[in-house]
């Protein structure tokens, strides 16, 4: 999609720090990390939230889960853990309209979000 800034990473049109792709998946370095580890897995293919993936991507959206727990192993994150986020629209609190997955690792994290 033209005007998604995640689509423009993808393709080079705005720098990023990448640390994974391949055909399907491209994950780099949150712009403003939160933590130690703050990563961003994304699809290629412009989905634009969790709730408009279809049941033709379960197999991409199993990928993405388990892309991004081995990519907090490789960053570190194995032995205490990390948190995966994905926001959702305007409650969830999304900001860029692309599914992405945040992965944050190297601090505690607290339970309930405020
Ligand atoms: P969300 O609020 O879940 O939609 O998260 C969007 C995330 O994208 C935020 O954590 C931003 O810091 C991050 N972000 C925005 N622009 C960029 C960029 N150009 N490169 C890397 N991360 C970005």
């Amino acid at each position: 999609m033209s005007d998604c800034i995640f689509c423009k990473i993808i393709h080079g049109e705005i720098p990023s720090k990448k640390i994974y792709e391949d055909e399907e998946l491209c994950a780099f370095h949150d712009v403003t990390p939160q933590s130690p580890v703050h990563f961003l897995l994304i699809p290629k293919r412009h989905i634009r939230n969790i709730m408009e993936a279809e049941m033709n991507d379960t197999a991409l959206l199993g990928r993405l889960l388990y892309k991004a727990q081995e990519l907090a192993v490789t960053l570190g994150c194995g032995e205490n853990g990390a948190r995966f986020v994905i926001n959702c629209k305007k409650d969830g609190g999304q900001t860029v309209d692309h599914l992405h997955i945040h992965v944050l690792g190297g601090r505690y994290f607290d339970w309930p979000p405020g």
